[in-house]
């Protein structure tokens, strides 16, 4: 049965740390009241502003299977708002018998009455951005916690009855050695969560560290960045770690215990039906991808005047969707099915991408086996090349 990925952005954080390149921001009590009223405001309103938009009312009918409050730092909106939020989510949307329901969390922004709180509300996932569980590491990029903190938050969350816990780590970070990598794989596999995501520091102007990486600036302590081929060697030793400790890779970045895969974040590698909320949240209806007004400050004040926030909506081409069905499904370790490409873009589309298969095959990026087509765990550095051939000569 068809079903639908909800998602909630709060784009809050009590503070910005260096490395982020979200659109998360540190705000007043009364900016985030607003926003938290905007949201619940924007939930009541969906019919009519998909309406609006030529937006089928069909997305809206399906079953949430998943439920994912993103950011930002969810808790930090407090019990009172976030439940204002479920109450218009549960008026609107119908619920499949069994919902991942996930929110993200930092450890330190959610006390024990807190989460003792979102499991009775049926929040039973919570995605916890621990990134290094090494405290000059974390103080380096403006982190709030300690290692200690995090350990303090796995705990809590446990006693509040969470069976389903994904640790955020991220390498790269300023003063980082792979030694002292390893002693946050370590860590964070002690906690025993059922999932991991491993993501590498990514040299943007969208992050105030890789802003001054690009400037060659000394802020934010770039110039105790470990060098790129430690990115490499990060990378490999957490996968061959994790691998020893029974997680499976299922994706570039993610790792679980069998049974644990995040079903929202599947739903956008598999392109099913993702309706998002908030202020830059994304939706994808199966044919047309549109997001919302991307600062909380706009997005708000178009809500407040009656005025929908969607903003980019756009039916994709079909070689756009074939584009998508590549980069996105070749980031899972399962692959996509070959012959689904025949039977959905037609025969030249096929032979199209037959021979970008071949010759990426030639290359030892790609392997085609039992009728799949996976990205060799080799290639997974250098993913946004492979992907880059889709989308030149698809
Ligand atoms: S807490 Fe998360 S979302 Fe907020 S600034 Fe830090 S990394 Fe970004």
């Amino acid at each position: 049965m068809e079903t639908v990925g909800i998602y909630i952005q709060v784009p809050f954080c009590a503070s910005k740390c260096s490395f982020c390149n979200f659109s998360s921001s540190v705000e007043r009590r009364e900016a985030i009241d607003r926003t938290l009223s905007a949201l619940v405001e924007e939930i009541q309103r969906l019919p009519g502003w998909y309406a609006d938009e030529g937006i089928s009312p069909h997305l809206l009918a399906l079953p949430g299977d998943s439920i994912y409050f993103g950011g930002g730092t969810p808790p930090l909106a407090g019990p009172t708002r976030l439940a204002r939020v479920l109450d218009a989510l549960a008026r609107r949307f119908q619920r499949a018998d069994s919902v991942e329901f996930t929110m993200e969390a930092t450890p330190g922004s959610a006390d024990e009455p807190f989460l003792e709180w979102a499991a009775r509300a049926g929040i039973n996932r919570l995605s916890i951005g621990a990134q290094s569980f090494v405290d000059l590491e974390l103080g380096a990029v403006g982190r709030l916690h300690s290692a200690d903190q995090t350990r303090e938050f796995v705990r809590q969350a446990r006693l509040a009855g969470f069976k389903n816990l994904s640790l955020d780590l991220i390498a790269g970070l300023p003063h980082q050695t792979l030694a002292s990598w390893r002693d946050s794989l370590a860590s964070a596999a002690a906690l025993q969560p059922e999932h991991v995501s491993v993501y590498l520091f990514e040299v943007d102007e969208k992050s105030r560290l890789g802003n001054e990486v690009l400037r060659h600036g000394t802020r934010y302590q770039a110039l105790a960045l470990p060098s790129e081929d430690f990115m490499a060697d990060a990378y490999e030793e957490a996968r061959a770690f994790l691998a020893r400790e029974g997680y499976a890779q299922y994706e570039i970045s993610n790792f679980s215990l069998p049974g644990f895969e995040s079903r929202h974040n599947r739903k956008y590698w598999r392109r099913e039906p993702v309706a998002g909320v908030g202020p830059g949240a994304h939706s994808f209806d199966g044919e047309r991808r549109w997001e919302n007004a991307t600062s909380a400050a706009d997005y708000r004040m178009k809500i407040e005047r009656g005025d929908s926030p969607i903003q980019k909506l756009r039916r994709l081409t079909d070689m756009e969707q074939l584009e998508e069905f590549f980069f996105l499904g070749l980031r899972e370790s399962a692959g996509v099915e070959f012959q689904a490409v025949g039977r959905r873009w037609g025969r030249e589309a096929e032979k199209t991408v037959e021979r970008i298969i071949r010759e990426l095959t030639a290359r030892h990026l790609l392997t085609r086996e039992n009728g799949r087509v996976r990205l060799r765990a080799e290639a997974y550095l250098v993913s946004n090349e492979v992907f880059q051939e889709f989308l030149l000569n698809v």
